[in-house]
């Protein structure tokens, strides 16, 4: 029973004593695309856990990331069964990371956890994260022990992605480790107080510091539906992951441009002293070629690099909202709020 978001409690008359009942609300935070064919089984899944759990209220706070198929209605299907879920229907698809975001600011809960819908992230680890909580860890993130049915490339370039960010940055990021993790209202508030429109979540988890803790689970294969990532998506979020974290490609190539110019440098005090002791030579082509070829190349591959950080900072600059919320459970939203 709650009367307010945080810390809501009820005071009653027992025997002539009050007593305060004083349940935390969980949020169950699941961003959903095209999910029709899981949806039901996660609830399934979610009830049972929540039915055990009695020393907690809970919110099921389903974001419908524009979904083309049935999604929304089954949403508010699960509503109409069950009052402790909510759903939050945003105006388009933008993403995962825009739907958690979205989530964030939408839920109510003293902590929440996101969970794919997909049931990836088995929900059975949720008492897991709820105990630790209440030891007193902020962020109880779930890490892969095992991924079954990814393939062999996919998990290569995702160990080799996470080593180059690493290297580049100075916050720690935590290995095989997805979106599934419990976090303190605290840690939900200063996430939501980063308000970047082109979000890497999984960076801001570890930017944001606080009290972490591992538990370590075997990633299942997706329940039912289609993996939502293509490899051109992944590459974006790669870039993005890299571009916000870290300005090191812009000081690699000032690096790059200084050794290139040294080097550069060098080869015209060769070529002018041969041309006073040799007398000018005419042939000369296939060097002259080379450098041409190499140094355009060198400068192109640069002008992208910085392109690609004015590219951020214009899409930041221009301070729109992140997101649009179409109706949050059956009420049309005007969006008021989201223009902070
Ligand atoms: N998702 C989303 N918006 C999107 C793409 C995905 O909300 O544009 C959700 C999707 O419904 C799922 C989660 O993000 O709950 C993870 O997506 P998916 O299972 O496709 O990714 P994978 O597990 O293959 O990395
Ligand atoms: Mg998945």
């Amino acid at each position: 029973m709650r009367y307010n978001n945080l810390h809501g409690y009820f005071l009653y008359l027992n025997g002539g004593f009050y007593m305060e009942e004083n349940k935390k609300l969980v949020t169950i935070l699941v961003p959903a695309y095209n999910e029709q064919d899981v949806l039901n089984m996660l609830y399934d899944r979610l009830k049972n856990i929540m039915d055990n759990l009695t020393n907690y209220d809970f919110e099921v706070l389903l974001v419908n990331d524009g979904s083309k198929d049935d999604t929304l209605k089954i949403m508010k299907n699960l509503r109409a069964v069950d009052s402790r879920i909510c759903y939050l229907n945003l105006s388009r698809n933008y993403g995962k990371e825009t739907a958690m975001i979205a989530g964030l600011d939408y839920a109510k809960g003293d902590c929440v956890i996101i969970i794919d819908a997909d049931l990836q992230d088995p929900p059975e680890l949720i008492p897991d994260m709820l105990k630790f909580w209440e030891e007193g860890y902020d962020d109880v993130y779930a890490k892969r022990k095992s991924r079954k049915g990814e393939s062999v490339l996919k998990k290569f370039t995702s160990k080799m992605y996470y080593k180059v960010l690493q290297s580049v940055t100075n916050i720690e990021i935590q290995k095989d480790t997805g979106d599934f993790r419990l976090l303190d209202r605290r840690c939900v508030e200063a996430l939501k107080s980063i308000r970047e429109s082109q979000r890497y979540t999984k960076g801001l988890f570890s930017w944001i510091g606080y009290n972490k803790k591992e538990i370590l689970f075997d990633r299942d294969p997706r329940a039912a539906g289609n993996t939502k990532w293509n490899y051109g998506k992944l590459i974006n979020l790669s870039i993005d992951g890299l571009t916000s974290f870290t300005t090191a490609p812009l000081r690699l190539s000032a690096f790059i441009g200084i050794l290139v110019s040294l080097a550069g440098f060098i080869y015209m005090l060769a070529i002018i002293f041969k041309t006073i002791f040799n007398g000018i030579d005419v042939p000369g082509y296939s060097s002259t070629m080379v450098v041409i070829l190499f140094l355009g190349g060198i400068q192109l591959i640069f002008l992208g690099v910085i392109g690609e950080y004015l590219g951020r900072t214009f899409n930041e600059s221009k301070g729109r909202p992140i997101y649009f919320v179409d109706r949050y459970n059956d009420e049309k939203e005007t969006n008021e709020k989201l223009n902070k």
